[in-house]
């Protein structure tokens, strides 16, 4: 299954956003990414028939729903490390894996590494593919 590339970078940009904690960049990169869509899909006001439709089928939707899990799987095998705030604590086998520029929702520690690039997330897909 080939999806077009503005379908993932729309994919990944709400991965950051949902499943990790919305940054800044990540809010801008997946406005930038929505762009792309505008003239495809009307805005509410809009009536639908002036507008071409999307073409992308029920099924690769799902398919790219399903993905999201296994790309955050990915993501935290390739780059997530423990928390050491957890590890400092009593509760180290439950420490919480940080992404970077996470935040820990125990403890509030944020991991200082540089946001992860789409090139960086590109490459723990295609890694898994
Ligand atoms: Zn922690």
């Amino acid at each position: 299954m080939s999806i077009p590339e503005d379908v993932r970078r729309l994919v990944i940009a709400a991965r950051k956003v949902v499943f990790e904690d919305p940054t800044d960049a990540a809010l801008d990169e997946l406005d930038d990414a929505a762009e792309a869509f505008a003239e495809r899909v009307a805005w509410d006001e809009e009536p639908e028939d002036d507008a071409a439709q999307p073409s992308i089928p029920m099924s690769d939707m799902i398919e790219m729903y399903r993905g999201v899990k296994d790309h955050r799987k990915a993501m935290r095998r390739a780059f997530g490390v423990a928390c050491p705030r957890c590890l400092e604590t009593a509760r180290r086998a439950s420490a919480t894996i940080l992404l970077p520029q996470q935040r820990c929702r125990v403890d509030g520690y944020v991991d200082p590494r540089p946001e992860l690039t789409s090139e960086q997330h590109q490459a723990v897909e295609d890694a898994s593919q």
